[in-house]
């Protein structure tokens, strides 16, 4: 990864305010398991270890859960199976599932196709061209687009069905599926009684209650520069979520050019921009969406819209290495701090 980095950290130190000796008495507990193809890194806060244990389990069990109905890399998943039972014909889907394709349809209108889950047969040739670090074949993508465009999926929200236009389209919920499953991580805990955690999906963060005697956990977001001084960003932040897309070890190198994993479904073709952004959000699924949306955007166009959105801040990181400049939305000052050399790094982000 040479650019944004996302961490998030806790701070060695806690300012306990007065009255919280109760929650004072709370113990940070951390485990990371496997799932959805990243690491999934939970953090809370519980009087014992028998609690934090029910939390974790009951948390990766969702996941997982959630795994088996999203994920476009197993055959048998419930996306995948709709895929094939949907074609003009509709078919009842888990509320999960269509929690996330209503979201889906609905951040497709409105950034005009940027975000596009039904992009699936178009990442999977670049998935395999990644593979075998080679371009797609331009016949192929041209023929995967034709079996793509979200106006092809229609979902009846009364009868909770989806159905498909044509025969060959896959849904590809990786732009929006962890954020969805951090959220859904952190509501079973908070029924457990749990609700002093963190789920980090990789690069999407859902936040709960802030660590006891402080007003939030702190996610630290690098420029691509930054050294070992301290983060160049640092968001406290609670009952939230903060999500970065951007470059990754997913991208693939062809005639010196950088292809990100992340698609312009206007050509097809992976982003060559060399952009990251961070979202904040109320919830994962948004932050994750629209971090993925704004970067295929860009800062102007992605602006515009962000905007329209209380509820929503973004920081565009544009460029690579020692060369690169931030565009940020109106909202976004309110949740940076200045850098602080004191926190810990005790996450490194994969990105
Ligand atoms: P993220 O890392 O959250 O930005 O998501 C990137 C993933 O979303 C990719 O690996 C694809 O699975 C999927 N994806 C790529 N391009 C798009 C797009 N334009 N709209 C929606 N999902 C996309
Ligand atoms: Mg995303």
């Amino acid at each position: 990864m040479t650019n944004s980095k996302l961490r998030y950290c806790m701070a060695a130190w806690c300012l306990l305010s007065p009255g919280a000796s109760r929650a004072a008495d709370l113990q940070l507990f951390e485990a990371v398991q496997p799932h959805m193809g990243t690491l999934v890194r939970i953090q809370l806060y519980a009087p014992d270890p028998g609690r934090a244990d029910d939390a974790f389990r009951a948390a990766f069990e969702r996941i997982a859960q959630l795994d088996a109905i999203m994920s476009d890399y197993r055959a048998d998943s419930e996306v995948n199976r709709v895929c094939l039972a949907a074609v003009r014909k509709p078919v009842i889907v888990s509320a999960d599932l269509f929690t996330v394709l209503a979201a889906s349809r609905a951040l497709a209108e409105e950034t005009d196709g940027a975000f596009d889950v039904t992009l699936g047969p178009v990442t999977l040739l670049w998935r395999q061209a990644r593979r075998e670090h080679r371009l797609p074949e331009p016949g192929a993508l041209r023929e995967a687009l034709q079996h793509s465009g979200y106006r092809k999926l229609h979902l009846d929200p009364a009868a909770r069905t989806v159905t498909l236009d044509q025969a060959g389209m896959r849904l590809d919920l990786g732009g929006i599926g962890k954020g969805y499953a951090a959220d859904a991580a952190l509501a079973v805990m908070a029924e457990l009684g749990i609700r002093r955690a963190l789920v980090a999906a990789s690069g999407d963060l859902a936040i709960g209650d802030p660590p006891p005697g402080r007003s939030g956990w702190s996610v630290g977001i690098d420029a691509p520069n930054a050294g070992a001084e301290g983060f160049t960003r640092v968001l406290e932040v609670r009952n939230a979520a903060v999500s970065t897309s951007g470059d990754s070890t997913q991208s693939l190198e062809a005639g010196g050019v950088r292809y990100s994993h992340i698609i312009d479904p206007a050509s097809g073709m992976g982003l060559t921009q060399p952009i990251a952004v961070s979202v904040v959000a109320r919830r994962g699924i948004d932050a994750d969406s629209w971090s993925t949306a704004l970067s295929v955007l860009g800062p102007e166009r992605g602006l515009a819209l962000i905007e329209k959105h209380a509820e929503l801040a973004a920081l565009f990181t544009i460029g690579r290495d020692a060369s690169f400049h931030t565009v940020q939305s109106l909202g976004w000052p309110g949740y940076t701090y200045p850098p602080n050399p004191k926190l810990s790094r005790d996450f490194q982000h994969p990105y």
